[in-house]
């Protein structure tokens, strides 16, 4: 790669190209997660598709590991590479609501915040995750669960259409109707077929909600574990409740007398009134002891969705381990309160989010993602501030999943996976939609330039 043509590739963009040696690009290159430290040898920050178009040929011409990064939050940092070229897409923040049509048209540098904050406006939402500093991009590409999966589906049930910038450099509209294995492949397929360059979504009527958290100690995490998991098919689907093992924060508003003290939360989103809210998580409330403190009021959407990011600021240290959880036996529910126990960090978790409802009405081969069968997504995250505790946050995310993962499906959810686990793990989590996809991948992508990511192999 001579200077002249970075020189040219970078006359040919609108954004900026940043290199090692410009005094920002340590700020520019650092990922959400502070375990990850990937140092790109261009970034080119694209702010329309022509510049992702100008970056996708350079990087294929020259012969550059190409990496795509949207909100730049992947577990393993995915949206990252070292000695390549990183599409930075986070200047593309665009989002255009359609009121009437109930639709949101969203660049792919946006997090879920940035298109909550404009749907709220007209009493609308999609269904995003529950931390709102998360890149729709990845997320969505990825399958996305949070709070109204239940009712609304996943975040790919909600896509109606994509614009896709190829391997080849040619751009294509992807939807049911337009190159529609391209599309069936993109929802859930992950970043492995072209660089989206704009979402469109169905939203759906979410205003004020009846939300927060509950948190019981952990002598009482037996006993929450057990009803929530009767409870939950019982519930209504406006409900989005998530069962989770953690730790009582150790700061102010959270009760002083149980700071740090290990706990099971029940963490909950009602769309709809606030009495029916109240109604509709009254039976799991009465099944079990009274809690330590219950936080569930009306706030507006957004408010829910934002509630956990001050906790979770850019630069921790995470490992992530997941699967797909089909049921939950008394057993299984004993090994996750010893491991959880042998958390090293107060901010260490296990979350249970449900895949029911609306996820299992769509037909298991109606997207790429696979695993509309499970009764829940299992993520356990070892986390903390101070990078001199990795080892610690690796070794008991490791054994808390092996310990686990008996009880549980083969398949993991590809976003909440780490790249230290064997490609075999990304063929079983897209089980028989594995070769479907192979083949669209050799169509669209058959030198497999798009490969920083949970990696689809081009079918021979
Ligand atoms: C705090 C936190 C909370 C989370 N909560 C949830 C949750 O509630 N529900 C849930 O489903 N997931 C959740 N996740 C997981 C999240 O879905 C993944 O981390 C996802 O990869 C993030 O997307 P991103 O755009 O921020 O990531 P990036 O790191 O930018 O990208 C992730 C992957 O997507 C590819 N990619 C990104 N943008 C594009 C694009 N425009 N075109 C093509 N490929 C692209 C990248 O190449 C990379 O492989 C959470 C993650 C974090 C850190």
């Amino acid at each position: 790669m001579t200077d002249q043509a970075v020189s040219t590739f970078q006359q040919n963009l609108r954004g900026r190209l940043v290199r090692p040696t410009d005094a920002d690009y340590d700020e520019v290159r650092a990922l959400y997660n502070g375990m990850i430290d990937k140092r790109p040898r261009l970034i080119a920050r694209a702010v329309d598709a022509a510049d992702v178009i100008t970056a996708v040929n350079f990087a294929r011409e020259q012969g550059l590991l190409l990496a795509i990064r949207g909100g730049g939050h992947n577990g393993p940092g995915l949206g990252s590479c070292d000695d390549g070229l990183v599409i930075d897409l986070s200047m593309m923040k665009s989002v255009r609501v359609d009121p009437g049509a109930k639709t949101v048209r969203v660049e792919p540098g946006c997090s879920s915040g940035d298109v909550d904050h404009a749907t709220h406006a007209f009493g609308l939402a999609v269904p995003f995750g529950i931390v709102s500093t998360t890149g729709v991009a990845g997320l969505t590409l990825g399958g996305g669960t949070g709070y109204l999966t239940r009712k609304y589906g996943l975040t790919i049930d909600n896509l109606l259409e994509a614009d896709v910038v190829l391997a080849d450099g040619s751009f294509v509209t992807a939807s049911q109707s337009q190159h529609p294995e391209l599309f069936w492949a993109l929802c859930g397929g992950g970043g492995n077929f072209g660089v989206v360059t704009s979402f469109l979504f169905q939203a759906h009527p979410v205003g004020m909600v009846y939300a927060g958290p509950v948190f019981w100690l952990a002598k009482d995490a037996n006993a929450v574990m057990r009803a929530y998991r009767e409870f939950l098919p019982t519930a209504p689907e406006e409900l989005g409740t998530f069962v989770g093992l953690k730790t009582v924060p150790p700061m102010d508003p959270f009760p002083k007398d149980h700071w740090g003290q290990r706990a099971c939360a029940v963490i909950s989103c009602f769309n709809g009134a606030a009495a029916d809210g109240e109604k509709a998580i009254a039976p799991l409330l009465k099944a079990v002891p009274p809690p330590i403190f219950n936080w569930m009021g009306a706030m507006p959407f957004p408010a829910i969705q934002a509630m956990f990011d001050p906790f979770f600021p850019k630069g921790l240290q995470w490992y992530w381990k997941g699967d797909f959880v089909k049921s939950l036996p008394d057993r299984a529910i004993d090994t996750h309160i010893a491991q959880a126990a042998e958390a090293p960090s107060a901010l260490c978790l296990m979350h249970l989010y449900p895949i029911d409802g609306a996820v299992r009405r769509a037909p298991k081969d109606a997207t790429a993602w696979n695993t509309r069968d499970a009764t829940w997504s299992m993520v356990i995250a070892g986390i903390d501030s101070d990078p001199k505790r990795a080892e610690g946050l690796k070794q008991w995310g490791r054994a808390y999943w092996k310990a686990v993962h008996p009880f549980n499906l083969e398949a993991g959810y590809v976003n909440f996976m780490i790249d230290d686990e064997a490609d075999g793990r990304v063929q079983a989590s897209y089980g028989e939609n594995y070769g479907r996809l192979a083949s669209v991948k050799a169509k669209y992508d058959p030198a497999n330039l798009f490969r920083v990511n949970q990696n689809i192999r081009p079918a021979a």
